[in-house]
């Protein structure tokens, strides 16, 4: 780090929420995530797109801070994690992150509501009223007191929305959460992320569904762990992120047979292929 980079400490200039720099996730010879280097600013709605096994999930652990990169450096709203202990660190999840998964995780016993409520007591506040509240907000206040086993999937993963919003998350992460849906579900999905979106919630949504995909501000596509692609979808986000000096989302390592300095590549064929493909992770 260099004289400049350390005097700015915690300050968090350029409005970047998150802040990747040169990170690397490696099991043995497997570069799960590959040198790395993204930002993105608060706001933005943001797809990482690419095959089973590309890293997607490992990156998102990363972000969600839930794993550590092997190398680099990860910065969410200019704290670097590396420098906070294991309880500033369960305060930035908890504060900071709302997580959804393409499993739903939801407890079996427990209601809609109490499984939200669940969420709540890591804040030390559980209010009823607040979950059904959440509940009602991804349209299933009528749902509030069943058993996830009487709920579809669509309502199923709902409820985890509502969970991941209960604490008024900055950043929405989510891994797959269209992944078990029919397409009215992933609509009603996708609209509540609009909705999130326009009230200021950054969100980064894992997808193989180049529909899903598509909704975001700013897609980037992961092969092998390395960034291999960047397309923005909105001009006015672009020009915005630029206008505050965001840079390109890039890498230095090198996918097998491509040529440095590829991007960007066709975002359609690889997601196609990858959804006929199929990933059971
Ligand atoms: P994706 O979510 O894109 O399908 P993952 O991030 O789950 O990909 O995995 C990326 C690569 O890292 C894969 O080759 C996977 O086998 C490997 N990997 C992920 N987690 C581990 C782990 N805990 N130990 C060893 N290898 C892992
Ligand atoms: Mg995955």
């Amino acid at each position: 780090m260099n004289k400049e980079q350390s005097e700015r400490g915690n300050v968090n200039d350029g409005g970047m929420l998150l802040e990747l720099d040169h990170i690397s996730k490696i099991y043995g010879d497997v570069h799960a995530v590959d040198d790395l280097s993204l930002t993105v600013p608060q706001g933005e709605w943001l797809a990482i797109v690419g095959s089973s096994g590309s890293g997607k999930t490992t990156l998102m652990n990363i972000i969600g801070c839930l794993d550590t990169p092997t190398e680099g450096t990860v910065r969410l709203e200019g704290r670097r994690l590396e420098d906070l202990n294991a309880g500033q660190l369960a305060d930035v999840r908890k504060d900071v992150i709302g997580l959804v998964f393409q499993k739903f995780y939801l407890v079996p016993h427990l209601t809609a509501a109490e499984n939200v409520m669940v969420a709540q007591y890591y804040h030390s506040v559980v209010d009823e009223r607040q979950a059904l509240e959440a509940l009602d907000k991804v349209g299933l206040k009528d749902r509030a007191h069943h058993l996830p086993s009487q709920l579809s999937g669509g309502e199923q993963q709902r409820v985890c929305i509502a969970r991941a919003l209960i604490n008024c998350p900055k950043l929405i992460l989510a891994d797959e959460p269209t992944g078990n849906l029919d397409e009215k579900n992933e609509r009603i999905v996708l609209d509540l992320f609009r909705t999130l979106h326009e009230q200021g919630t950054t969100i980064i949504v894992v997808t193989h569904d180049a529909l899903v995909a598509s909704c975001a501000q700013r897609e980037i596509m992961l092969n092998h762990g390395v960034l291999v692609g960047e397309k923005w979808n909105s001009d006015e986000a672009r020009a915005q992120y630029e206008a505050m000096g965001g840079r390109p989302a890039s890498t230095d390592a090198q996918v097998e047979g491509a040529q440095h300095g590829d991007l960007p590549v066709d975002f359609n064929d690889p997601t196609k292929t990858a959804k006929t493909g199929g990933d059971v992770r």
